[in-house]
This record gives structure tokens, C-alpha cells and sequence, in this order.
């Protein structure tokens, strides 16, 4: 972007740059690579999603919707909640759909966190939540997880909080290190709520999307949680359906209309012709989402045996769409360094980890990991792994 137009923009733009995601995806454009960056399917959501979706287009669902969302939506997120976890929510004062899990961030952080409020959050962390926290004046504390085995450590969790800590932001399954909290990191999690009498915002967008039997458990079923923990959820990873931004924001009312009274004044609302077709996919229940869990599965151990054969130490994921490997075993020191040397050298491109961190060089922090998408076709799997077979990937002057 030429400085004269970055100069114009309010230092709250100016300051976060552009996503990571947009830039590596450009590269992939760009030099013809195999796009492992951004998460998103190169397959379609189940058919009938689809038609119900291009039916409500056909048969007048294209005017504003209700900026809380169509009742029916509403009421299948309830549904939802309830068949699977026993969660009970009143659809007209518990849930509101939002533009994607995106915007029910962004409305809970400007709904709930006032200037100079603390929100701990676990590092590496999904992007949109350090810009939501700093355009609500927010002040993050990150609890980091660390390699190997990335687990949510309670005393961090406990240090991390102060007088001025107004919420958690929590996200399991955990992108992107694929990790899926157990039992003993959400108790953990909600004793310090529950001690310090904290708000918990969960981010849950990949609850469907766990491997080798793990099972998702959200915190608002732990005991005391429910009446404080605003749930974040959407249709886009679940049911493949990345583009269409129907998301949605569950929990105690008060909390809801936090996220309502933002939201109203950023899209207001969206997605008409897809709210009905979404309602209709979660009353259909959950053998979509398993089977593309199973499938995910799969996909995730063919992708880690190619990383581990090229020579990168890689660690099993446990659910959503990524893997995460060091690349210090081929004499790399920066994961930064390493994606940008990977279209030219192997026509792959993969997203460095490093730009999830407050500071990547910290003790047991990521700027020598890289994270690797596998939410994309077996032979789209195949071709990238064959690339880095036959690619030279050690770091200059290694060889
Ligand atoms: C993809 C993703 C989102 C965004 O969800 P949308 O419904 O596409 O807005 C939010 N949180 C995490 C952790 C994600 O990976």
C-alpha cells in the first residue's frame, strides 16, 4: 500500500497492518503454490444446505433480517446447544446470530471490555481478537501455550489476572495450535472465573472438528460457568462454509445484549438467505460435521507424515484445520524467514506462527513455528507434500 494513503488512516488501522493471511495468500496467487496458509475448505458444504440457502434467495429471504437474527436460527442455535452439551437457552433473549464468529468477537469486546479493562487471552491467539482488544482500548494479557504439548499451564492462568481484569478469552479447540483443552484446563479456567469473579468469552468455532475421539466440552457446563461465559460459535468451519459469516453469540442475557448493542451499530445484520439454511442444517443434526471431522483426521496425518518426512519436527493437532511444526530441525531460527522463502523454494506456502505472539522470542514462544492448514482436498494434501519432498528446505548456509 503507497505511505500517502497509510498516513491518512486513524492510528488504530494504521498501527494493525495487514492480516497475515491476506498477504500469504497473495504470495500463493502470486508464485502458483499450494495454499496451506488460510483456513478454509476447497470442498462445498452438504447439498442441501446449499439448496435451502438458494431456495430462501428465490422465495424472498433478501431484506434485513432481525439484527438479533431470523427467530428460526435463533431457536436451532438453542437446539443445538441443548441436544449436545444440555445447555438450555431462551432463543429470544440468549442467542443472536452475528456476521460470522468474527463480528461476535468484535461485538463482545466492544460490547463488554471498557478502556483500560485487562483481557487474558491464550497466546498464539487468533488475530481478529488482539485488534478488537486494542479498538476497545482494551489491554491483553497472554497465557502462553507452549510446545510441545501446548498446555494451558493455571498458575500462568492465575498470574495473568489482576484487579483490572474484567474477562477471559479463551478459544478450544485452539487455533492454531490445535489443541483441545481437557478437563483439567477448563476447571482450571473456571476456578480463576469463578475466584475473581470474571466474564469468560469462548471462542468454539472448531466444536465440531476434534480427532481420535476427543470430545469438545464447552465451559459455560462446567459448574458456575453458565451464568457467566458468553459462548462464540458459527456454521463457516463446521459445515464448510467459510464465506457465508453465519456466526452466533449464546449466554446469559445480559451478555448477549452487550454483543447486540454493538453489532448493531457495525453490520447490524446479514446473511438473510443464509440464516434459514443454516437453521435448517443444525436441526438436521451432527453427521455433517462428524463426518468432515473424520475426514479432517485423515487429512491432518497425511499432512503431518509429509512435514515429518521433510525433515520438520511437527506436532499432532488433537482438532481444528491446522498443524504446527518447528522448523529449527532444518537450521531455521525465524518461521517468518522460512514462509517467506517456501514459494520460491517448494511452491507451498504455509503461515508463520510468530504473528500470533505478543513476543515471539519469549521463553517457549512461536517464532520458530509455522502453522500448516490440512482443511484441503487429499491430492491437494499430496501435491504439497510431493513439493516438499523435492524441495530443498534447509535455511541458507545450512548445506
Ligand atoms: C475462522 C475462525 C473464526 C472466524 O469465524 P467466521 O465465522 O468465519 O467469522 C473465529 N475464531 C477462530 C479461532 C477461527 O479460526
Amino acid at each position: 500500500m503507497p505511505s500517502p494513503a497509510a498516513s491518512r488512516a486513524a492510528a488504530r488501522v494504521a498501527g494493525t497492518g495487514q492480516t497475515i493471511f491476506a498477504e500469504m495468500s497473495a504470495l500463493a496467487v502470486r508464485t502458483g503454490s499450494v495454499n496451506l496458509g488460510q483456513g478454509f475448505p476447497d470442498t462445498d458444504g452438504p447439498p442441501a444446505l446449499l439448496d435451502a440457502a438458494a431456495h430462501a434467495l428465490h422465495h424472498g429471504a433478501n431484506q434485513y433480517a432481525p439484527g438479533i437474527g431470523i427467530p428460526a436460527l435463533r431457536q436451532a442455535i438453542a437446539r443445538h446447544q441443548e441436544r449436545r452439551y444440555g445447555i438450555v437457552l431462551d432463543p429470544d433473549t440468549q442467542v443472536a446470530v452475528t456476521t460470522g464468529c468474527t463480528e461476535a468477537i468484535a461485538g463482545a469486546l466492544l460490547g463488554l471490555v471498557d478502556p483500560g479493562d485487562e483481557v487474558v487471552v491464550l497466546e498464539p491467539y487468533y488475530d481478529s481478537y488482539t485488534a478488537m482488544i486494542d479498538y476497545a482500548g482494551g489491554v491483553r494479557r497472554p497465557v502462553t501455550l507452549r510446545a510441545p504439548d501446548f498446555r494451558l499451564d493455571p498458575d500462568e492462568l492465575a498470574a495473568a489476572v489482576t484487579d483490572r481484569t474484567k474477562l477471559i478469552l479463551l478459544n478450544t479447540p485452539h487455533n492454531p495450535t490445535g489443541r483441545v483443552l481437557d478437563e483439567t484446563e477448563l476447571a482450571a479456567v473456571a476456578r480463576v472465573a469463578r475466584e475473581h469473579d470474571l466474564l469468560v468469552v469462548t471462542d468454539e468455532v472448531y466444536e465440531h472438528l476434534t480427532f481420535d475421539g476427543r470430545r469438545h466440552v464447552p465451559l459455560a457446563t462446567l459448574p458456575g460457568m453458565a451464568e457467566r461465559t458468553l459462548t462464540l460459535s458459527s456454521a463457516g468451519k463446521s459445515w464448510s462454509v467459510t464465506g457465508w459469516k453465519i456466526g452466533w453469540a449464546a449466554g446469559p442475557a445480559d451478555l448477549v445484549a452487550a454483543v447486540v448493542g454493538a453489532k448493531q451499530w457495525l453490520t447490524f445484520t446479514s446473511g438473510s438467505p443464509l440464516q434459514p439454511a443454516v437453521a435448517a442444517a443444525l436441526d438436521a443434526g451432527d453427521d455433517f460435521p462428524a463426518a468432515l471431522a473424520g475426514d479432517l483426521q485423515a487429512q491432518r496425518d497425511q499432512l503431518v507424515a509429509g512435514l515429518r518426512a521433510a525433515g520438520l519436527t511437527t506436532y499432532v493437532p488433537e482438532g481444528t484445520y491446522f498443524a504446527t511444526t518447528d522448523v529449527r530441525a532444518l537450521g531455521w531460527a525465524s518461521g517468518g524467514d522460512f514462509c517467506r522463502a517456501l514459494p520460491e523454494r517448494a511452491g507451498v506456502v504455509a503461515i508463520p506462527s510468530e504473528v500470533f505472539y505478543d513476543d515471539p522470542d519469549a521463553p517457549g514462544a512461536g517464532r520458530h513455528l509455522v502453522r500448516w492448514a490440512f482443511c484441503k482436498r487429499p491430492d491437494v494434501i499430496a501435491e504439497a507434500v510431493r513439493r516438499l519432498a523435492a524441495a530443498d528446505l534447509t535455511a541458507p548456509g545450512t548445506r
